[in-house]
């Protein structure tokens, strides 16, 4: 029987499964990205050169960190570019996977491919335009529109995006290293745990960190709703893990949107329309698989 493979190549951690599905996964295997391309890699394919003993591997798919060159007219396509991951500028991931494997790779971002699996399977099945922001050690977004991930001059970079930021109440300068304070700089979990001197799962739900942190997403989301008018956003990361966040996120965007958007979604409806991740920790994964039995990549 034909199985796919997908990889999400996290900055943290690699997961690595052989499906065709949620409801029938044949492994999964998960492991620490080290410093060391060739190494991570080749934990990689070991993985698929196994399990390709009992199944037929037929299209690998990969949802990297980024950024990574998706253009297929470019010379380093399918080239994680100018990371700030040590030791992996300009790794050839597509090119070694593919010289290795000897199966077609398809990729696209982590968050275009997370995006991709909650569009494919489960309640956010076809709703379009689906967003997907992570929330963790960088702040990522991914988007389908039109049954597709969306790509354009490169893919998405919503992390980036420069929010109203007040110095005299918020006066932290924020940590992206581009940026300073924009999005990723204010809000991501490195942010909270330098700008209160403790990691964000230490940082009790009465704690006044949640406020300035569902402050800023919310202005995002309000920025992202007007552009985009998504019909769902999903909001995944280790930062959304924390349930209290939901709530205080949906109320601060309803504020900000002040009733100018007169639908439901963003009215009676909001527990519906921001929502965390159906896949749980396996949206990325799982969406690469999608993008490899779809065959998408970024053409
Ligand atoms: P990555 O972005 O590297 O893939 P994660 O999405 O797991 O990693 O995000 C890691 C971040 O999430 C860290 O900054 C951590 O402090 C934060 N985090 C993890 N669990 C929680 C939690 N329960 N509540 C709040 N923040 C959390
Ligand atoms: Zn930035």
């Amino acid at each position: 029987m034909d199985y796919y493979g997908g990889i999400e190549a996290g900055g943290t951690k690699f997961v690595c499964m052989v499906a065709r599905g949620p409801q029938d996964i044949r492994a999964e295997l998960r492991f620490p990205t080290t410093a060391n391309p060739t190494e991570t890699l080749a934990r990689a394919v070991a993985f698929f050169k196994q399990q390709a003993q009992t199944v037929n591997l037929v299209v690998l798919g990969v949802g990297s960190f980024g950024p990574v060159d998706l253009e297929p007219s470019s010379a380093t396509f399918g080239y994680v570019t100018n990371t700030a991951k040590p030791g992996w500028p300009n790794t050839n991931i597509v090119g070694l996977l593919h010289a290795e494997l000897g199966i077609p790779v398809v990729i696209d971002t982590d968050v275009n491919a997370a995006a991709f699996g909650e569009y494919a399977w489960g309640v956010n099945r076809a709703i379009d335009p689906l967003l997907y922001l992570t929330v963790g050690t960088g702040i990522g977004g991914g988007a389908v529109c039109g049954g597709k991930p969306q790509h354009g001059l490169t893919h998405p970079e919503m992390g980036h995006i420069l929010v109203p930021h007040d110095r005299l109440r918020d006066p932290f300068p924020g940590v992206c290293p581009f940026h300073g304070d924009c999005l990723e700089g204010l809000a991501s979990g490195p942010a909270m745990s330098e700008r209160w001197g403790r990691t964000a799962e230490m940082l009790p739900d009465d704690h006044p960190a949640w406020g300035v942190e569902a402050n800023y997403l919310a202005m995002a989301l309000v920025n992202l709703i007007l552009i985009y008018s998504p019909r769902r956003i999903v909001l995944g990361g280790g930062v959304m893990q924390r349930q209290a966040l939901f709530p205080l996120v949906r109320a601060k965007t309803q504020q900000f949107l002040n009733k100018y958007i007169r639908m439901p979604q963003l009215f009676s409806d909001i527990d519906q329309y921001i929502v965390p991740p159906v896949l749980g920790n396996q949206s990325g994964v799982l969406g690469a698989i999608a993008l490899a039995i779809a065959g998408i990549d970024s053409r």
